[in-house]
Order: structure tokens, then sequence, then C-alpha cells
């Protein structure tokens, strides 16, 4: 991916990150402020982070895993998979290619918002558990999950090019008749 293209990214999660934390500071913790926003674009990075850093609440996102043009296609996002099926905090399917950015800032809010909370209450919990699957599920029903067509309609769509996919690839005639 090109600089332009990066900084097209870096914009819009950037754009993103502060429209939830407005969010937070409106609905959940007043005082919640992420001190440390980083966008990370190393090839080897895989998982994001987010969590108490030393000067407070922060997030980390691997951006190459989560940035790509799907160009209108429709395509699948996965959660953990232990609520992967979940329909509130689970994966998805989409066209929008911005929507598995989104759910990979909200997932590492949630973890931010979860490590805030503890300093508050002075209580713990497991990095997935309760405390976290409720903030997570706040901020995805509040900005993701609305957006998202049918996901049962997209489920039978993905499906069918899945299988035309295979089709093709199984069949040289058709993937000669396809090519052209
Ligand atoms: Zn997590």
């Amino acid at each position: 991916m090109n600089s332009l293209e990066k900084a097209k990214w870096n914009k819009y999660a950037n754009d993103y990150i502060r429209k939830v934390e407005a969010f937070c500071q409106r609905e959940i913790y007043k005082k919640f402020k992420l001190s440390s926003v980083k966008l990370d674009w190393s090839i080897n990075r895989r998982s994001s982070r987010g969590g108490m850093y030393a000067d407070g609440p922060g997030i980390n996102i691997a951006m190459m895993g989560c940035c790509r043009d799907h160009k209108g296609q429709i395509y699948r996002v996965y959660e953990y998979s232990s609520f992967n099926d979940d329909p509130d905090i689970g994966g998805f399917y989409t066209r929008r290619s911005y929507d598995k950015l989104d759910m990979v800032i909200l997932h590492e809010i949630a973890h931010a918002l979860q490590y805030y909370s503890y300093k508050i209450n002075r209580h713990r919990c497991k990095p997935h558990g309760p405390v976290w699957k409720n903030f997570y599920s706040r901020l995805r029903n509040a900005f993701l999950n609305y957006t998202l067509e049918n996901q049962h309609d997209m489920a039978d769509e993905y499906q069918r090019i899945k299988d035309e996919i295979v089709g093709i690839k199984r069949d040289p005639l058709i993937a000669r008749a396809a090519s052209k």
C-alpha cells in the first residue's frame, strides 16, 4: 500500500477513534481519555492491543491486517472463536472496506475502557470476560451493528460466490470460459 493510501486510512481511523472516545465520555466515563493511540503499519504486527499504558488508557492498532480495499465485494470479518457467532459482538459479513478496521478499533477501545474501570472500581475480571463484553457490545451497537446489511442474506450470497469460485477451479472448461 502506498503512503497516500495509508494516510487516507490513518485519517479515517483517527476521526473514528475520536468519535468513539467522545461517546465513551458522554455515555460511560466522563473523564475517559485515550492518552496513546498508535496506528502501526509494520508488516510483522499481527494483533492489535488496548489497555492501560504508563500515561493512561490507550490502543495500538495493527493496521496491515485491518486495512484492505474490498472494492464493494462481500467479505467476512471474524472475531475470537468463542464469541464469533454472537449477534452483538461476533463476526459479520459486509461490503464496506472500513468495517473490519471499525470492529478492531471498537474491540480495543473496549479493552481500554475495561482497564480504566478496573482502576476506578478496584476490581478485575478476565480479558474477554463480562466487563469487557458489556463495553464492547455497547460500542458495537452504537457504532457498527445497525449499519450492517441483513446477515442471513449476506451469508447466502457469500456462500453462493464461494461455491462459484470452487466450481470454476474444479471445471477447467468453465475456468477457460470465465477467463475470456
Ligand atoms: Zn481482545
